[in-house]
């Protein structure tokens, strides 16, 4: 982990907007956001390919106008070997060299995952794909759950020790057929990172994993999704959250306030590392890191001029 010695490794999500005007206006704020010097931005791959061309098109820009280390999502809804590799060719010639490998959520409108004809049925096929194609071009990511996957979650109780436990093997599997590094799905809940990063470890999982934070920007969202995510939600955060729900800045400014709280307990636990799901949005994103300390050290290091190896993490 050469290049997080002793400063925090940042990623920066965004998802592509539904309009030309819209990505404008995100490569507006990526601009202002990229100031602060992220190690890495990613742009997510929509839902059963919906957003492929400008999903392709936005790490495009990410990479070689933004300028910064562009991480492309890439899932195996709708799409036969042929369109992924059409796809890892695009950006492997735009000079992009991190990919968020994926399955994907089942297409809309339909309960299960089905794996398309001359297509992969789950995030290990792409993974070994990628590295039997590719080589060691690609730096590989791979999604990690820390309350299991929500296709194994039961209910209240979250998922069985059975579910979870192989839910964490099914992982380890991932990562031994060439994944660098794990980003979590979004929790709430810091303690169930910090054993969900305990039990990988103690199941040989050496790579970095990244805990997925999404701040809380407002009440409807961030109950969209821990509904569609099925996360666990500590009481203290409800209670909190109850009574300010119909405020919009209020809402905001806990999110600010538990996204330092949060962070802080990651980084003191030895983690150096925070994925940012954005939303698109800059201002709590930034709050929280200006609150952490992290943004004046990123601005500095940016001066240089700095640009971060393509994968950070590897020795
Ligand atoms: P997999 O790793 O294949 O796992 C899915 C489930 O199947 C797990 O429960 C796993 O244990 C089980 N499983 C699969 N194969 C096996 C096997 N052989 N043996 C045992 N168990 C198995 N979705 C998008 O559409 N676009 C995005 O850009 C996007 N970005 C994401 C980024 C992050 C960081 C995360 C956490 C999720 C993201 N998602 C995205 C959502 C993701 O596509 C869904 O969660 C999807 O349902 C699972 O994808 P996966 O890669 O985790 O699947």
């Amino acid at each position: 982990m050469a290049a997080s010695k002793g400063r925090t490794v940042l990623y920066f999500e965004y998802f592509p907007p539904k309009t030309e005007e819209g990505v404008e206006n995100l490569f507006e704020r990526m601009d202002r956001m990229v100031a602060h010097g992220p190690n890495f931005c990613d742009i997510t791959w929509g839902a059963g390919g919906s957003t492929a061309d400008v999903t392709l098109d936005i790490a495009n820009r990410m990479q070689n106008m933004v300028c910064v280390e562009t991480m492309m999502h890439l899932t195996c809804t709708n799409m036969p070997v042929e369109k992924i590799d059409n796809a890892l060719d695009t950006i492997k010639s735009n000079g992009i060299q991190n990919v968020l490998a994926l399955r994907g959520d089942p297409p809309h409108g339909q309960d299960k995952f089905v794996q398309v004809a001359g297509g992969f049925s789950c995030a290990l096929d792409l993974v070994e794909h990628i590295k039997a194609k590719y080589g060691d071009y690609f730096g590989i990511t791979v999604a990690g759950y820390p309350e299991a996957h929500p296709e194994v979650i039961l209910g209240e109780e979250g998922a069985t020790e059975e579910a979870y436990s192989k839910d964490l093997a099914y992982l380890k599997r991932k990562v031994d057929a060439g994944a660098d590094v794990i980003v979590t799905q979004l929790f709430y809940d810091t303690d169930i990172f910090l054993k969900f990063v305990n039990d990988c470890r103690q199941i040989g999982i050496t790579c970095p994993i990244v805990p997925g934070i999404m701040p809380i920007n407002n009440y409807k969202g961030f109950v969209r999704m821990t509904g569609f995510c099925k996360t666990k939600i500590p009481a203290e955060i409800t209670a909190a959250l109850d009574p300010i729900k119909d405020n919009e800045e209020a809402v905001k400014a806990y999110g600010i306030h538990l996204g330092t709280e949060m962070c802080k307990k990651i980084l003191a636990s030895g983690i150096k590392t925070l994925h940012l799901y954005t939303l698109n949005m800059e201002k709590t994103a930034l709050a929280i890191l200006m609150n952490l300390g992290l943004i004046e050290e990123s601005k500095l290091s940016r001066t240089l001029p700095w640009r971060p190896p393509t994968n950070v993490f590897r020795v």
